[in-house]
C-alpha cells in the first residue's frame, strides 16, 4: 500500500540525486537543495558573463593597440596567439559588397578568412 497521495508523485533532486515524492510540480527534495540549485545557476550565467565582457574587453585593446600603431589590418593567426578572440564582438552586418562588418564597441573591421581588415573608429561626436 502506497501511503502517498494521487496529487503526489516519485522526482529525482537534480541538485543531490536523491529520489522523493511530493507535489507534482515539486522538483527539488527540499528548499535547501532548490537555493543551493539556483545559486550555483546564478553564480555560472554570472561567471559566464564576465568572462565574455572580459574576452571582450581583451578583443578591444588589442584593437586599440593596432589603431595606435597606425595599423588597419592584421592575420588573425598573429592575433590570435595575443589572445584575440573573433567569436566575441558586439556588432555584426552582412556587408552589401563581399566582406561583413564587425564592431568591438566603437571600433569597426572587415574580416576574412585569414585576416582581418579596414580596422576603423567609428566617429562618435563628430571626432
Ligand atoms: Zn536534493
Amino acid at each position: 500500500m502506497s501511503n502517498h497521495t494521487p496529487n503526489e508523485e516519485g522526482g529525482i533532486c537534480p541538485e543531490c540525486g536523491k529520489s522523493f515524492w511530493g507535489r507534482k510540480d515539486k522538483q527539488f527534495c527540499s528548499i535547501s537543495c532548490k537555493n543551493r540549485y539556483h545559486n550555483r545557476v546564478v553564480q555560472e550565467r554570472r561567471s559566464y558573463r564576465l568572462a565574455t565582457l572580459s574576452a571582450l574587453s581583451r578583443n578591444y585593446q588589442i584593437l586599440d593597440a593596432l589603431l595606435k600603431d597606425k595599423r588597419t589590418s592584421a592575420d588573425l593567426a598573429e592575433l590570435e596567439k595575443a589572445g584575440f578572440d573573433p567569436a566575441f564582438i558586439t556588432g555584426h552586418r552582412r556587408g552589401s559588397l563581399r566582406h561583413d562588418d564587425y564592431a568591438c564597441f566603437d571600433i569597426r573591421y572587415f574580416r576574412s578568412d585569414t585576416r582581418i581588415f579596414n580596422i576603423r573608429r567609428l566617429r562618435l561626436n563628430g571626432r
